[in-house]
């Protein structure tokens, strides 16, 4: 079959015939429709720190994916062929004291799609049925090969009760932006969306944001006083990494405000704990999504009306790979999309 192999140590990713993914007793084959790229690709194409510390090669890229079950292994019930499913990219460890409790989310030993073994980036991928996510309703094809970063955006959006509150997202990425959209759907009285990329900031204004702000040109205090904010954002959602984002935020708070983080710093950085402690507020990582409770707010949240069509800004074949990599990696537009039925 083929697939998008990272093949040597070194920049750059490689369309190769690889054998076909065998199954265990517990696993489902897959037939690949879609897939999307995430940051983590592009880390495992570009090659940086990160990738030479995290990736051994000969590796199948890729974790974000929808496709249609083609083989179930003997021991499988409730995932059958013909079931259009998309993946949990996350396998989880299920001995550990968190996977005992069921709080799988929070496993020590987590190994991840198209990171630590063989991923989606093919015609077919192997996975275990535990990890399968099968649509029970339809649901349109690029957004269901996005529910991976889509639940990255549903677990942080929900961390903490965000209806009527004031909700600033830093970073106006697809999962930014899939948050935005979570927020204004669940009820936020004000989102405002901050990014340096007017591209991204003008997907953000699609979605209905109350503010999408520049931050090369203006500050976030300028955006509380244009929607007239007078004691500070009562939820912020951290999705750049950047320093100067959280910084930013934290100095844009109410006190007792509540900050949930996705955005993954690349190095350590200070940040002014003195305001944490007296404005009272609540610091929040979030890796990855709850394992199912997630996946079933995504399913029904689609269902009730909310819309990712904006966030979707790149569709190409599947050979034209490298063209799909360029255009994720711009950090201008949405989300982007590889077919492999093309
Ligand atoms: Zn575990």
């Amino acid at each position: 079959m083929k697939a998008l192999v990272k093949h040597k140590a070194e920049p750059g990713l490689w369309l190769r015939d690889v054998p076909e993914p065998t199954i265990g007793p517990g696993d489902v084959l897959i037939k690949v429709l879609r897939t999307g790229i995430c940051g983590t690709d592009l880390h495992i194409h570009s090659w940086d720190g990160w990738a030479r510390g995290a990736i051994t090669t000969p590796l199948v890229l890729g974790h974000e994916f929808v496709g249609e079950v083609v083989d179930t292994g003997r021991d499988v019930t409730g995932v059958k062929r013909g079931d259009r499913v998309s993946g949990e990219g996350h396998l989880v460890c299920g001995t550990c004291r968190n996977c005992l409790a069921g709080r799988r989310h929070l496993c020590r030993a987590t190994v991840g799609l198209g990171v630590g073994r063989d991923g989606a980036f093919a015609e077919y991928v192997a996975l275990p049925a535990s990890n399968v996510w099968v649509h029970r309703v339809p649901v349109d094809l690029d957004v269901a090969a996005i529910f991976d970063p889509f639940g990255n955006a549903v677990h942080t959006a929900l961390s903490f009760p965000l209806v009527g509150e004031d909700v600033l997202i830093t970073g106006a990425g697809p999962i930014g932006l899939m948050a935005a959209a979570v927020a204004r759907h669940a009820g936020a009285r004000h989102v405002v969306v901050t990014d340096v990329s007017e591209e991204r900031l003008e997907l953000a204004r699609k979605i209905g944001v109350s503010l999408a702000l520049n931050v090369s040109g203006a500050t976030i205090a300028d955006g509380q006083r244009e929607l007239g904010l007078r004691e500070g954002f009562d939820i912020g959602l951290e999705m750049s990494g950047r320093p100067e984002a959280l910084r930013d935020m934290i100095a844009n708070m109410t006190h007792g405000g509540r900050i949930a983080m996705l955005g993954l710093p690349a190095e350590e950085f200070p940040v002014d704990f003195a305001r944490i402690v007296t404005s009272m507020i609540t610091l929040k990582g979030i890796y990855g999504r709850e394992m199912f409770e997630t996946w079933y707010a995504m399913s029904v949240l689609l269902e009730g009306g909310l819309d990712l069509a904006p966030v979707i800004t790149g569709r190409y074949g599947h050979e034209e790979f490298e063209a799909a990599f360029a255009d994720a990696a711009s950090g201008r537009g949405g989300k982007v999309i590889l077919d492999w039925t093309a």
